[in-house]
């Protein structure tokens, strides 16, 4: 395919390649699944599933402004606020990871409501803010699937899909990680990405 369109990073680079450069690798090998806390993930920037408030909540949000203190608040509350679908940048202050990027995924009301599109909305404003700032190492929780509710299959398929399609045309972000809170979840974005990966 393509070399690097020139859109160098910016920000912290990561690891050297270990692998030869003549074409960057398969999507799919970029992304992975584990279970665990996105809070602890090393990363260059992690991704909150935030509200439109920015002001903080419960499940993900509540977590990361926890662990990364009461300045990400404070820069939250100057940005103030972002729609659903769309992306912020914000420093990681006390967190791992150096960046916070906040989107906010849609409530679930039964899948008329334009659900689908803003969920993939969600992780694509994600991805073009990640590159935009350098980031070559993101993690992502699952958006949407906790107390906004929308299904668990349907979440995680929107979500590998979108990413997947995403990195073959961005070779700027070298590793997607989704950190899955819970057994469950685990297992269905592991069963999301094995989906992908006869095709890929
Ligand atoms: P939403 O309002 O977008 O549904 P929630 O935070 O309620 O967001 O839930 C989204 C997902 O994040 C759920 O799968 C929940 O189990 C998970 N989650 C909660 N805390 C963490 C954490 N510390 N790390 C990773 N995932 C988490």
């Amino acid at each position: 395919m393509s070399t690097n369109s020139g859109k160098g990073p910016i920000g912290p680079q990561s690891q050297p390649q270990s692998q030869p450069q003549s074409q960057p690798p398969r999507s799919c090998d970029r992304v992975s699944v584990v279970r665990g806390d996105i809070t602890e993930q090393h990363v260059d920037a992690i991704v909150n599933a935030a509200n439109t408030t920015l002001l903080g909540g419960g499940g993900v949000d509540g977590a990361i402004h926890r662990a990364a203190g009461p300045e990400l608040l404070a820069e939250c509350r100057a940005i103030g606020g972002c729609n659903t679908g769309d992306a912020v940048i914000t420093r990681g202050y006390q967190l791992p990871a150096k960046n916070v990027i906040h989107t906010v995924g849609p409530i679930w009301q039964g899948g008329g409501a334009g659900e689908a599109d803003l969920l993939a909305g969600c992780y694509r404003s994600s991805l073009i803010l990640a590159a935009k700032h350098g980031v070559r190492t993101l993690a992502f929780p699952s958006i949407s699937t906790g107390a906004y509710r929308y299904p668990l299959e349907q979440a995680s398929q929107i979500a590998m899909r979108t990413v997947t399609r995403h990195l073959e045309a961005d070779p700027s972000i070298d590793e997607v990680i989704f950190v899955c809170f819970n057994e469950r979840t685990r297992d269905a974005y592991q069963r999301a990405l094995d989906a992908e990966l006869p095709i890929r």
